[in-house]
């Protein structure tokens, strides 16, 4: 299977049609290994103007593709969804690191369940650490 048919199958198996620019715009979102902001991707890919940019991430996180992430930085960023496509996967932790202002996610550390009182329905968790990634830690020693 080359790369392209594995991103076409990625768009479908999340019911998006897989047109060029989507295909595009996935493959740029798997050149990032930390997560990624909406600037960051139209730098990543000049040629496709901003508001297809901004369609397609929504379209993307929409169809659980991709998930935000509210890091604290002002501006939301992206992360592609790893295998299952269950509301688990997105009960993730993510890391912010305070020095190269990378944010990744920790997908094997779960969100640890709170009890909420009556009354209250909990749809989204936002949990993000915040402290020196390895990279950092390796250039500090
Ligand atoms: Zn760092
Ligand atoms: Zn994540």
């Amino acid at each position: 299977m080359s790369n392209s048919d594995i991103y076409q199958n990625e768009l479908t198996a999340h019911g998006i049609r897989p047109t060029a620019v989507r295909m595009m715009i996935l493959k740029a979102m798997h050149m990032f290994d930390t997560a990624f902001s909406m600037s960051d991707m139209e730098q990543a890919i000049e040629t496709v103007d901003k508001s297809t940019v901004f369609r397609t991430l929504a379209l993307f996180a929409e169809r659980h593709l991709i998930h935000d992430i509210d890091d604290g930085s002002g501006s939301v960023k992206y992360s592609l969804c790893m295998g299952d496509n269950s509301p688990r996967d997105h009960m993730h932790v993510h890391f912010t690191c305070e020095r190269c202002h990378k944010t990744v996610c920790i997908r094997h550390v779960q969100v640890p369940m709170v009890s909420l009182p009556r009354g209250f329905t909990l749809h989204d968790v936002n949990y993000v650490l915040k402290g020196i990634c390895p990279d950092c830690n390796k250039e500090s020693v």
